[in-house]
């Protein structure tokens, strides 16, 4: 024990002074150093250096769909890359697993949504899909829409692009300079958008991005016939539609991709996370049948946009693997019916908590609404989010844009023994609060 203690220690101290962590509290990291340091994961558990285990009740960030530990994704990944680890797609190279996985995603993506261009991961998916719809604005002769509308809630990642497209003001405003041609929308008003295109002008506008589910703005759930209203907008305008599924993508939502709920189809559709559950790091964007025939008719040349790690062949062989288990072992249906038990969950508290207040969720995406109290200064769902941890929960508070929310999105491999878990956890983590 001592000597675990003492590695612990040596580790807490090489991460304070040399690992400047992705979207964490800098001072918090400097005075308490890393909340854990992980070394295993097992179905929803993860187990840190201490040997503490928790319930990975985010999925590490709405990611390891087919949950911690599969061996023989770890297989499929030594096999590729003893075999060829790695050549670029650039000059129309090409390799198995990409082709393989192309075609995959064509078989089960919405729509008629047929050719991948494959990233690294959701900001570059998303960059990935602004670049691309300009361009094929440019191809068609229409060089002066160049816009791109999001929604103030949205979190499209953090490349350039991508934060200029985020909705979220705090993302924005982290730095002092960023990409022109995006505009906001209110979000889930269809109406917002048609003034928007409006005041902006229709021909200066390429396309309109959304989430089905937007996830880091605090899960919250599009109504019923949003956007069906905006795809009608958008091709009332000629403008492109894109859906941001890197979060809703995979059977998080209990559907294999989010907007499948609202019966459309999107121009693009940006992905990442659970292609390959986050075994390996891959992303894309897919295009319409009818966008891709134009940019073959209309394209010249070389087609200016690619990431060495496009077509990955390691990534893509384990995200075809990925895509095997998730359909062999049901787990969208799965994600469908603990994702009810969730809820279900949720509104228990909802009856026993007092602090409980709106509960919300598609699939496995929950959101727990704090009620505010005027005793209360500060927002309280960070405070859950350390008792929950203490206690062997993992889940996320989301404050901006004045909430105070809990936002779950456990494995699909979830089962009902475990969301049983995670209630009663929250439980005792909201009862020790109150
Ligand atoms: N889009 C959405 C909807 C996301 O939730 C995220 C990340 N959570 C991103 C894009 C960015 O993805 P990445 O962090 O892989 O760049």
């Amino acid at each position: 024990m001592i000597k675990d203690l003492d590695l612990v220690q040596t580790l807490a101290e090489l991460d304070k002074k040399h690992f400047l962590h992705p979207t964490s509290p800098i001072k918090q990291q400097q005075e308490q150093g890393p909340a854990f340091i992980f070394t295993e994961g097992k179905g929803v558990h993860l187990y840190d250096v201490m040997g503490k285990s928790v319930i990975d009740g985010m999925s590490s960030l709405w990611n390891v769909n087919v949950g911690h530990g599969r061996e023989e994704i770890g297989k499929v990944a030594m096999e590729q890359m003893s075999k060829l680890a790695f050549t670029s797609c650039f000059a129309t190279f090409s390799n198995e697993p990409a082709i393989r996985l192309a075609s995959k995603l064509s078989q089960i993506a919405p729509g008629d949504l047929s050719a991948t261009f494959f990233t690294s991961g959701g900001s570059e998916s998303n960059d990935t899909a602004y670049k691309l719809a300009r361009h094929y604005w440019i191809l068609k002769g229409q060089a002066g829409r160049k816009k791109i509308i999001s929604r103030t809630k949205s979190y499209h990642g953090v490349a350039m692009g991508a934060t200029s497209a985020t909705g979220l003001k705090p993302f924005r405003d982290f730095t002092n300079s960023l990409a022109p041609d995006f505009c906001y929308v209110e979000n889930f008003s269809a109406q917002s958008l048609r003034e928007v295109i409006e005041a902006e002008g229709p021909e200066t506008v390429a396309a309109f991005i959304a989430e089905p589910v937007q996830g880091a703005g605090g899960v919250h759930v599009a109504p019923k016939d949003y956007f069906k209203k905006i795809r009608n907008i958008c091709d009332e305008y000629g403008i492109l539609f894109i859906t941001d599924e890197v979060i809703t993508g995979f059977g998080r939502t209990g559907k294999y991709f989010g907007i499948e709920h609202y019966g459309v189809a999107p121009d693009m559709m940006c992905f990442a996370k659970g292609v390959t559950s986050g075994y390996a790091q891959l992303g894309g964007v897919m295009l319409s049948e009818r966008i891709h025939q134009e940019l073959i008719e209309f394209s010249e040349g070389t087609l200016l946009h690619g990431y060495t790690y496009s077509g990955h062949p390691m990534a893509c062989a384990v995200a075809l693997k990925n895509l095997e288990i998730i359909e062999r072992e049901n787990l969208i249906e799965n994600a469908e019916i603990m994702g009810q038990e969730m809820l279900k969950g949720f509104k228990w508290l909802q009856s026993n908590r007092k602090i409980v207040g709106e509960v919300r969720g598609l699939g496995l995406m929950g959101g727990i609404e704090i009620v505010k109290e005027q005793k209360f200064s500060t927002p309280i769902a960070p405070l859950i989010v350390s008792e929950a941890a203490k206690r062997g929960l993992i889940c996320r508070s989301v404050t901006f844009d004045g909430q105070d929310t809990l936002v779950f999105a456990p494995p699909l491999t979830i089962s009902k023994t475990e969301i049983d878990q995670m209630i009663d956890i929250l439980h005792d983590s909201i009862l020790a609060f109150e």
